[in-house]
């Protein structure tokens, strides 16, 4: 409960909280503004509640109209600023800066969309009031999406609590109302392979988890195929666990094995029955095999590397072009 008694400094006659709303935006020109009234049909609970608001569209390199239109809610609104970045970085990236910007006692992240329905802000709030550290959110369904995007979901999160220490929930979104300190702590990894859903597991601290029926997007369309999930999730295995590379070393030691009992069978066998010249197909399935694994495993290590190139050439997280 501290970081929400920041703003009350001593003699201060009204303690006001202060909220960012923080919000990644890629292609949403639709979805702006929407997001603005939805937001603000909170607004009795704001103000009984003390809390002020700052509400952050972060554009991440937005091809359409998006900026234009946050620009123009600025312009009525003077609680609603713009960051944009000079091209597309990702979501995880908008996620970084947006965390940044926000000068907050508290901050949530949202979807653009309105998947993540801001009429839920009150009820997570009280956790907050309650003690808790940080409210996050999971949808118990997947109700309008394609079958095998949540099969593969399941999946995913189901090998990954396997391999990974960090507890990756199912189901898990972003939407995430957390204290100063949380922010902080997330803000103390500034790790370049971002996968915030990891992140937040990883930084621990006294979270309650709320369940709702998922949202369809209220405009527009998803960024996010199923090849670009693919590879997300690929980030989420490398950034939070090393088992491939456990793996990696076990086969290796698992085929020298083999490799020894081979040897041993084909010298008593030589032995006992002589050597008739044959069995070529064989050893071309074992030269298949075992050179599949070996490039497989040298697969595994060339990307636990590349990932270790991204982080050691530090690159920024994101670039700025404008700041409102
Ligand atoms: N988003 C972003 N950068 C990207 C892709 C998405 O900032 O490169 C934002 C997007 O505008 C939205 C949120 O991330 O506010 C979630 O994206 P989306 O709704 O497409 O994902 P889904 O809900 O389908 O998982
Ligand atoms: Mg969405």
């Amino acid at each position: 409960m501290e970081a929400v008694k920041t703003n009350c400094g001593k003699g201060a006659i009204v303690c006001m909280k202060l909220l960012s709303v923080i919000v990644p935006c890629y292609n949403e020109e639709e979805n702006v503004r929407d997001f603005y009234d939805e937001l603000f049909k909170n607004a009795a609970f704001f103000r009984e509640k003390e809390i002020e608001v700052e509400l952050l569209y972060i554009d991440d390199g937005s091809k359409d109209k998006t900026a234009e239109r946050v620009r123009k809610l600025h312009d009525e609104d003077e609680r609603v600023h713009l960051v944009s970045f000079s091209r597309n970085f990702g979501k995880e990236a908008a996620i970084y800066a947006g965390l940044q910007k926000a000068r907050g006692d508290l901050a949530v992240l949202m979807d653009a969309d309105l998947q993540d329905p801001p009429a839920l802000l009150p009820e997570m709030y009280r956790y907050i009031e309650e003690g808790y550290d940080s409210v996050a959110t999971r949808r118990v369904t997947r109700k309008g999406e394609p079958v095998i995007r949540s099969f593969f979901a399941r999946l995913f999160y189901r090998l990954m609590n396997r391999i990974s220490k960090t507890e990756i929930v199912d189901g898990a979104r972003d939407y995430r109302l957390m204290t100063r300190q949380v922010v902080d702590a997330i803000l103390s990894m500034a790790e370049y392979n971002r996968f915030t859903k990891g992140i937040f597991g990883w930084v621990g601290y006294r979270t309650k988890w709320l369940e709702y029926e998922n949202v369809e997007r209220r405009k527009g369309e998803t960024k996010w195929s199923f090849w670009k999930l693919f590879l997300y999730s690929l980030e989420g295995i490398i950034a939070f666990s090393t088992v491939p590379l456990t793996i990696a070393a076990v086969m290796g030691a698992l085929f020298c094995f083999l490799a020894f009992v081979m040897i041993a069978v084909i010298i008593a066998r030589t032995l006992l029955f002589g050597d008739p010249t044959s069995g070529w197909p064989s050893l071309v399935c074992i030269i298949l095999l075992v050179s599949g694994v070996q490039l497989f495993c040298l697969g595994i290590v060339g990307q636990y590397l590349s990932k270790t190139y991204m982080e050691v050439k530090k690159r920024p997280i994101y670039l700025v072009k404008e700041d409102l």
